[in-house]
C-alpha cells in the first residue's frame, strides 16, 4: 500500500494550485521580460504585474496603488514597523504591539527597542487569544506612534477586534498596522471598513508562490524606504518585480476571492468536526483560542501529560503532517510564547498539537485522523510517568 501523505498544516504553507502555477508559466518564458523595460518585453511583464496588483487590491478592498510588493509577510512586517517608526522618530518613540505576534513583529520590535532606543508595550491577552482593549486604552499615549496587532493568529486561529483598536490607535494620533498573513484570503478583509494604515499579506498562505508578498499602505501614509535601489513599487521597494510571483499571488487572491463564501463554510464544518471529534474521543483535552472568532481552517488543541514533540513523531509516520507551535520555533524545547500567554500552564503548553485543513482537505482525511490520533495519545500516556501519577490518584478513570 502507498504511504499516505496528509498536509495538515495549511497554517505554514500551503500548495500552489494548478490554475495559480498555469497562470505564472508564461511570465518564466514567454513573458520573460523586466516590468521596466521600454519595449514590448517589458510591456508584456508591466501588465502581468498590473494584473496581479489589481487583483490583490481587490481582494482587501484597497486601490492598486496602495499595494506594494514585497518578498513575503516578514519583509512586510519588517517594513511597516521600521518604516513608520523612523519617518515618526520627531512624533515620539512608543510603539504597542501584543504578546502572541509573529516572530517577524516581535523580533523586528526587540530591534527597533535595542538598537534603536524605541519603547514597545506588549500587550496581554486573554485565556481565548483575544488582546485586552482596556490594557491599551491605558497603555496608549500621545508619544504612541504605531500600534501594531495581527489580525488572526498563525498558531491559534484567533481574530482580533481590528476596526475597535485601530480607532483606539486614531483617537491617540497613532498609525494602525495589522499582519493580516493569516487573515487576507482565509477570511472576508476589507481595509476601508477596517480603516487600518498598513497590513501585511503573503502569497505562499493562500495557495500562491512563496517568496511573494505585498504591503497595504493607505494613501497618504508616511512610511521609510526598506529597500533602496531602484525606482519599482513607485519608489518606495527597489529590486526588479518577480512578475511570475506576482502573476501567481494575483491569481491566487482572486480565486480567494470568488470563492469566500464556500471556503470559510467548508473549512469550518471540517475543522470543527475534527476539533470537537478530538475532544470527544480523548479525555483531558483543551481546545486552544477562540472558539467561534478563529480562522476556519485551524485547529489548536492540548493533550494533558504529554510532550507534543512525541506526538508529532508518531503522526508523521502514520502519514499526517501537523506541527505544535509555529514552524519557526519548533525545533526548540521552549513552549509556544502565544500558548504561555494565553496562560497555559507549562504543561498543557508543551502537549499541543495544531492541525489546520485547507482547501483540499476531505472528509476521508478528518475521518483519518479521527482514528488515528487517539490510540496515539493513549499510548503516549502509557509512557506518561505524568499521566501514571494521575491515574493512581484517579483509579476510577482507568478503564
Ligand atoms: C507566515 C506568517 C508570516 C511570515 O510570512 P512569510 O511570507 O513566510 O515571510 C508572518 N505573519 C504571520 C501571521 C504568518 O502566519
Amino acid at each position: 500500500m502507498e504511504k499516505r501523505r496528509l498536509y495538515m498544516d495549511y497554517a505554514a504553507t500551503t500548495p500552489v494550485k494548478p490554475e495559480v502555477l498555469e497562470a505564472m508559466m508564461p511570465y518564466y518564458t514567454t513573458y520573460f521580460g523586466n516590468a521596466s523595460s521600454f519595449h514590448q518585453f517589458g510591456r508584456e511583464a508591466k501588465e502581468g504585474l498590473d494584473k496581479g496588483r489589481a487583483q490583490v487590491a481587490s481582494l482587501i478592498n484597497a486601490d492598486p496603488r496602495e499595494v506594494y510588493f514585497t518578498n513575503g509577510g516578514s519583509e512586510s512586517d519588517n517594513w511597516a514597523l521600521e518604516g513608520t517608526a523612523f519617518a515618526r522618530r520627531n512624533k515620539g518613540n512608543h510603539i504597542i504591539t501584543s504578546k502572541i505576534e509573529h516572530h517577524a513583529i516581535l523580533h523586528t520590535c526587540e530591534y527597533l527597542e535595542k538598537v534603536h532606543g524605541f519603547e514597545v508595550t506588549y500587550l496581554d491577552v486573554d485565556a481565548d487569544g483575544k488582546v485586552d482593549l482596556e490594557q491599551l486604552k491605558r497603555v496608549i499615549s500621545d508619544n504612541t506612534i504605531l500600534v501594531s496587532v495581527m489580525f488572526a493568529n498563525n498558531e491559534i486561529g484567533t481574530i482580533q477586534p481590528i476596526k475597535e483598536i485601530t480607532e483606539i490607535a486614531h483617537a491617540h494620533g497613532a498609525l494602525m498596522h495589522t499582519d493580516g498573513v493569516q487573515a487576507c484570503g482565509n477570511i472576508p478583509v476589507d481595509v476601508k471598513e477596517l480603516g487600518v494604515d498598513l497590513m501585511s499579506m503573503s502569497g505562499h498562505k493562500i495557495y500562491g508562490p512563496k517568496g511573494i508578498g505585498a504591503l497595504y499602505i493607505k494613501k497618504g501614509v508616511k512610511i521609510h524606504n526598506f529597500m533602496h535601489g531602484g525606482a519599482q513599487e513607485r519608489k518606495k521597494r527597489a529590486g526588479t518585480e518577480n512578475v511570475p510571483a506576482i502573476v501567481g499571488y494575483g491569481k491566487a487572491a482572486e480565486m480567494a476571492k470568488n470563492n469566500m463564501e464556500n471556503h470559510v463554510r467548508e473549512l469550518t464544518r471540517l475543522r470543527d468536526k475534527l476539533m470537537y471529534g478530538l475532544q470527544e474521543r480523548i479525555p483531558h483535552t483543551r481546545i486552544n483560542g477562540h472558539k467561534t472568532d478563529r480562522l476556519p481552517g485551524t485547529a489548536n488543541v492540548s493533550f494533558q501529560f504529554i510532550e507534543g514533540e512525541g506526538i508529532l513523531l508518531l503522526l508523521d509516520q502514520a502519514g499526517i503532517a501537523g506541527s505544535s507551535g509555529s514552524a519557526c520555533t519548533s525545533g526548540s524545547l521552549d513552549p509556544s510564547h502565544v500558548l504561555m500567554a494565553l496562560g497555559l500552564p507549562h504543561e498543557l503548553a508543551h502537549g499541543s498539537l495544531r492541525l489546520v485543513v485547507g482547501d483540499f482537505t476531505t472528509e476521508e482525511d478528518i475521518d483519518y485522523v479521527l482514528e488515528t490520533l487517539p490510540p496515539i495519545i493513549a499510548r503516549l500516556r502509557e509512557l506518561s510517568p505524568l499521566y501514571q501519577t494521575y491515574i493512581k490518584e484517579h483509579p476510577e478513570e482507568n478503564k
